[in-house]
């Protein structure tokens, strides 16, 4: 569907509240937290538009994000992660599956979208980062997403797989910031992005959320599309420290910082001890870290037999004693359940 024909951009499929921004804008405080969230203060100084201008001048060959593969997305042209000039999106609504600190009692407010530039074989999202499912939504109609999960009293809007559309949010954050959008973002990626793309967004981001996959080159070759993952994560992940530190929360919610995230994989494939070992040293031992433990077996994962099964309660055991090892003491499940 052309963006220009889109009437209805998504239903919300907890509240059924229609994504439909308000044509010529309005109020949409309603509800709206007391959190200050960071982009204001560039709002205020003017400098958000620009950081906005300049992401978008970045996608004339495009490097927004580490596959740097050049192609004209302002033109149109759809690049490696299977996205041209405005940005898909499948989903969105209020998420009570996310961690505590981020779901809170209102949900955290996802806007899931569509395509990747990781593609991993055994992705549970795969209809929507493979295969693209979404609608095409322009600044105006994404930012009427952003304030519909604010008007459902959502906590924050958490922005998953945003490493390919960082030009789009900026655009929308400028489109819905005047019409009351107040919200704090979470940026839920891959932990494969642009060291340009994450400084564009210093500032702008509240609460960065990678998920470091894998510290093995080999097993990043084998099962994404990047093989240089572990080298540009730890880029990006000391970038996203540098600009906000250890997750800050306050009243049982994240306002500010890094939640890592981690799936244990089987078998060890993911390298899981050499992750844990690069978080506690490199950035903190007071790092927020979630150890997940759901790792299923999707989409292509069935090719690899090696991580054709879940993992096994000994191997979960196993990293969550390397992470107590390490000093990790904070997130799921050291002081936090699931
Ligand atoms: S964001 Fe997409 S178009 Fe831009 S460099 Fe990455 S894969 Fe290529």
């Amino acid at each position: 569907m052309e963006p220009g024909s889109l009437t209805v951009t998504g239903r919300c499929p907890i509240l059924g509240l229609s994504a439909v921004d308000r044509q010529g804008g309005g109020d949409d405080r309603i509800g709206t937290p007391a959190t200050y969230p960071a982009y204001m203060a560039l709002w205020e100084a003017g400098e958000l538009a620009s950081r906005a201008r300049r992401a978008a001048e970045g996608m004339v060959a495009c490097t927004m994000c580490p596959r740097a593969c050049r192609r004209n997305r302002l033109a149109g042209e759809a690049g490696e992660c299977g996205v041209g000039r405005h940005a898909l999106v499948s989903s969105f609504g209020p998420h009570h599956g996310e961690e505590r600190v981020l779901r809170g009692t209102h949900g955290s407010g996802t806007v899931f979208f569509g395509g990747c530039n990781l593609r991993c074989v055994f992705c549970q999202n795969y209809t929507i980062s493979h295969w693209r499912q979404g609608l095409a939504l322009d600044a105006r109609r994404l930012a009427g997403v952003f304030l519909s999960v604010q008007r459902a009293g959502c906590h924050n809007v958490n922005l998953v797989t945003p490493s390919h559309v960082v030009p789009q949010i900026l655009e929308a954050l400028v489109e819905g910031i005047p019409r009351g959008l107040r919200l704090p973002l979470v940026y839920n990626s891959s932990g494969y992005d642009a060291l340009p793309a994450l400084r564009l967004l210093d500032g702008v981001v509240d609460i960065y959320m990678p998920d470091l996959k894998f510290s093995d080159p080999e097993s990043a070759a084998r099962y994404t599309e990047a093989p240089r993952y572990w080298t540009v994560a730890r880029t990006a992940l000391r970038e996203m420290h540098r600009q906000v530190g250890p997750l800050r929360v306050e009243d049982g919610l994240a306002r500010r910082g890094v939640l890592i995230r981690h799936l244990v994989m089987p078998g060890g494939v993911a390298g899981t001890r050499r992750v844990l070992e690069f978080i506690a040293r490199d950035l903190s031992p007071d790092s927020w870290v979630n150890l997940m433990a759901q790792y299923r077996p999707a989409l292509r994962a069935w090719d690899y037999p090696e991580i054709a099964r879940p993992i096994t309660e000994a191997e979960y055991r196993k990293a969550v004693a390397e992470a107590e090892r390490l000093g990790i003491h904070r997130g799921v499940p050291f002081d936090e359940p699931s």
